[in-house]
């Protein structure tokens, strides 16, 4: 076996690596039988020598002539010989795909005089003397880097001169004058002439080919796709079959399904008397692939055999590329198809039918990112939209509202109820909040790590970045448009964070029939529904049946609860409490801060008590029979009192006018200066507060027993769990344990409804509470790992300030991959919920262990959390179906079993 050159026969579809992808299948076709023109590939190995040297390996060069040699004997052939030469093509190939980016060279051994044996052979001079001249061309091109324009304009003049609208009308003698004209280019250009030699056209062919790893638009594609850039290419040389040696010849690509909607039947585009670029150039219109059955069905269903082959042996959507020579069918290329989201779960379900997959390997060839795709809300597809501009897809969905430019302005229009787009050049920290505010962001600049691009998809906010064609005046408040219009802050613009378009006014949006699924508006019997909902609903199916993690919700109402129900949720994960004091109660919050004496402090809490009991009540009843997880008060108290700066404004310019401030906005300022912190994050807030301010958490305790008391009398089956947030010792725990104990009791006797059940857990989200996570257990009766407040505390990182500062930086730098506060820092964080998962079973064998941070619907996560034997992940409403899945998907992971590609 030679060191830099493989045979077919060599190779196999394992090796792409090593042979890049397309050796690698035309290897594996050839080795199943499939008809492929005699090729031999050399590997990436022979160009990462010649890309750190710039020299191929010395071998190289001998290995090239034996394996030519071997392909002449086969064909019977010489490369480049006088009578009936040998023709070879040269093309790339790497590991992953990378289409176009690369170079290619056809008809390598065409000269001066093999291009009359051609004739003679092939009888049909016009034929290869447009072989030759396509040579000329693309070896000019792509071997002498010369301009393209210079073979065009004469090829251009050709037509015109002849009266020709496309080049197949042009007559042999045309074309020998263009060859003779090309070869002259080449000489003015360069210096030199065509090399006549076949093999030193061969060896610079490929020295190309390497070279085209490190072209512009290689590299940048890379970039985009995350191919590392020491992969290399593999180049393969093949023997030339053509598709342009008149009607009974062709060129053709096809899918064996279709890789858009995944609906079964081969799917592809045919081209008579013609070569593969003809195709992708667009030259002349192809015709469905169906209609070659009509005038050549032998090679149409050999086709058809063949891919119905591939398909089995590689258990999934392929794509070809073929060519037919005179009646004779020959596969240039297959590969595993990429498809579409939608197209993913149906294909997978229909091979499931097929008997070529189980259930388990659909469910690896499906993820949860697919699954967010197809539940963004989609602008309806039947509106007729007017489009301004393209940027970048930075964060999906579909967004409507009137145009603002700054942040400010974003918030306080968005508070009036309106909807907005915040429109900017680029965004930064002081954006944040008319990011928050926005239905989505636009900006002129910047690319998918642009902090719009990143802070946008942590929020989940639509998002379309770096809309270069559009000319944004932040200060005048206009956006210039390529057509030479101005649109105005006001006017009404649509952003597709899906396809990164912009249109002008509004286009309406629809839930698509995925979420309609979801929702239980659209079962998968129902006539409406299609291949897409029965596919995701039986996916769902087999991930519900496979996984271990239970998948709750973070929800803090009764409909919010409702819909995470409907959405699979089996109980809620956590209800941050702080979300019902807000809008008009936040004045009792107000009051309760500002209680002087113990009655004032009591009559506070009274107020709140009944209004909490009825949230709950709303909350136990959507979730009847199914645990729900309250967490108590949480923020910071200054939260709910006025900004500190404002109030001293306001109380200093009505002193200095001689104004009379009143003595409620006296007391206020003080409450507000007293409470003020440097860094609320880390001040008085969660289990500090509830042993801070007296009565605060028992009366939610209070609040939360009532309810279930109700809800039992009232025939339903509450099932609360009460949670204690940032407890950082087992004291703080007991403390407040003891006192939610005898408000349990005591309710218990006046309502006559036992409630002494109902657990008391906390959060994890602490480094200092995972590192104790033993000794909490003991107090403990559950764990929810904050990994929104671990990740902040453990990295040193204010999760409201950082991510807008300099975490582009950072990812750009790849310091990150990605935000920890999006994906869970496994290797830091992480490892703190390990730890704590661990030491708190030691303690208490049955501690239920859950997560409610961000990361409990991050796929990524979601297989974390399944591996350190996590119970349930809780995730906003709309994630939970992704969870469901990714913890399906982490299930068979772990059980193992072959990609079968
Ligand atoms: C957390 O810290 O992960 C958490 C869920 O709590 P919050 O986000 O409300 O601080
Ligand atoms: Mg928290």
């Amino acid at each position: 076996m030679s060191a830099y050159v493989y045979d077919l026969s060599e190779g196999n579809k394992d090796l792409k690596d090593l042979l890049g992808g397309k050796g690698a299948n035309l290897a594996e076709m050839h080795n199943m039988g499939i008809p492929v023109p005699p090729t031999f590939t050399i590997t990436t190995d022979a160009c990462r020598e010649y890309l750190t040297t710039g020299q191929e390996p010395e071998s190289l060069a001998g290995e090239i002539d034996e394996h030519v040699t071997a392909l002449e004997q086969a064909a019977g052939k010489t490369l480049g010989g006088g009578d009936d030469p040998l023709l070879l093509s040269v093309r790339s190939g790497a590991k992953f795909s990378m289409p176009g980016m690369m170079e290619t060279v056809l008809n390598i051994g065409l000269n001066d005089t093999s291009v009359e044996g051609l004739a003679k052979q092939s009888g049909n001079p016009r034929f290869a003397y447009d072989s030759y001249r396509r040579l000329l061309q693309m070896f000019g091109k792509t071997v002498l880097g010369l301009e393209g324009d210079l073979f065009e304009d004469v090829m251009d003049e050709a037509k015109r001169d002849a009266g020709a609208a496309s080049d197949t009308e042009l007559t042999v003698d045309h074309l020998k004058e263009i060859v003779e004209k090309f070869k002259g280019i080449i000489k003015n250009e360069t210096g030199n002439d065509f090399p006549q030699e076949p093999r030193e056209q061969l060896l610079a062919a490929v020295r190309a080919v390497f070279n085209s790893w490190n072209s512009e638009r290689a590299i940048l594609y890379r970039k985009r796709e995350n191919i590392p850039a020491e992969l290399g290419t593999a180049v393969n040389v093949c023997t030339m079959v053509f598709g342009n040696l008149g009607d009974k010849s062709g060129t053709g690509v096809a899918f064996t399904r279709d890789p858009a909607s995944g609906a079964q039947g081969v799917y592809g585009d045919y081209l008579q008397n013609a070569q593969g670029e003809d195709v992708v150039a667009g030259i002349r219109n192809t015709i469905p692939l169906t209609d070659l059955e009509g005038f050549d069905k032998k090679s149409y269903d050999e086709l058809m055999n063949i891919m119905s082959t591939l398909e089995g042996h590689y258990k999934d959507l392929c794509d070809i590329e073929f060519t037919v020579q005179e009646g004779k069918l020959w596969m240039l290329q297959t590969r595993v198809g990429k498809r579409t989201a939608g197209a993913a779960f149906v294909i997978a379900c229909q091979l499931i039918d097929e008997g070529v997959i189980d259930e388990a390997e659909a469910l690896r060839r499906v993820d949860g990112d697919m699954l967010a795709q197809l539940m963004f809300p989609q602008f309806d597809p039947a509106a007729t939209k007017k489009k301004i501009a393209k940027g970048m897809n930075a964060s999906p969905g579909a967004a409507t509202g009137h145009m603002v430019f700054n942040s400010a302005e974003a918030v306080e229009r968005a508070a009036a109820g309106e909807r907005v787009i915040l429109v900017r050049r680029e965004t930064n920290p002081d954006d944040l909040g008319g990011m928050i505010a926005a239905q989505g962001i636009l900006t002129s600049r910047g690319g998918k790590t642009s902090h719009a691009a990143v802070v946008a998809r942590g929020m989940g906010k639509t998002c379309v970045c770096g809309a270069e064609e559009l000319d944004v005046d932040t200060k005048n408040g206009t956006v210039g448009l390529p057509d030479g219009r101005t649109l105005k802050a006001g006017d009404l613009v649509s952003i597709d964070g899906t396809t990164g378009e912009v249109f002008d006014g509004e286009v309406p949006v629809v839930a698509p029939p995925v979420v309609q699924y979801f929702e239980g508006e659209l079962t998968p019997e129902q006539i409406e529904a299609d291949d897409l909902v029965r596919a995701v609903s039986r996916i769902m199916d087999a991930a519900d049946k496979h996984r271990a993690l239970g998948v709750r919700a973070n929800a803090d109402n009764g409909p919010d609860s409702a819909r995470a129900r409907r959405f699979g949720a089996t109980g809620v994960g956590l209800c941050r409490t702080e979300h019902m004091f807000l809008g008009d109660r936040r004045a009792l919050v107000e009051r309760l801060i500002l209680a002087d004496t113990p009655e004032e402090r009591g009559s506070a809490l009274d107020a709140l008590l009944p209004l909490q009991r009825g949230d709950f009540v709303e909350i136990f009843e959507a979730m009847d029979g199914l645990p729900v997880t309250v967490r108590l008060l949480d923020p910071p108290l200054h939260e709910f009192l006025p900004d500190l700066t404002e109030m001293t404004a306001r109380v200093a310019v009505a002193d200095k006018s001689g104004e009379e401030v009143s003595e409620k906005d006296r007391t206020l300022l003080a409450a507000v200066e007293r409470l003020h912190e440097q860094n609320p994050m880390l001040g008085l807030r969660g289990v500090r507060l509830g042993l801070s301010i007296k009565g605060l958490f028992t009366m939610q305790a209070r609040a939360i027993c009532e309810a279930a008391a109700e809800r039992t009398k009232a025939g339903g089956d509450p099932k609360p769990e009460i949670m204690i947030p940032l407890v950082g010792d087992v004291h703080e725990l007991d403390i407040m344990k003891d006192a939610i104990r005898a408000v349990q009791a005591e309710v218990s006797e006046a309502t006559g409804v036992d409630l002494t059940q109902i657990p008391i857990g906390t959060m994890i989200e602490l480094p200092r509470a995972a590192l104790t996570a033993g000794d909490i257990a003991k107090s403990a009766e559950f764990f929810s790992f904050g990994t929104n407040d671990l990740t902040q505390t453990t990295w040193g990182f204010s999760r409201d300030d950082v991510e807008a500062e300099f975490f582009s930086n950072y990812l750009e730098r790849g310091i990150f991959k990605i935000s920890p506060f999006e994906s869970l820092d496994t290797t830091g964080v992480g490892r703190l919920v390990q730890l704590a998962a661990k030491e708190g079973r030691e303690t208490r064998p049955e501690l239920h262990l859950g997560v409610c941070g961000e990361h409990g619907g991050d796929p990524a996560s979601v297989h974390f959390f399944h591996q350190v034997g996590l119970d349930y992940v809780s995730c906003s409403p709309f994630r939970v179906p992704v969870a469901r899945l990714e913890a399906g998907r982490a299930a068979v992971e772990e059980e193992g079993g072959s990609d079968t590609r």
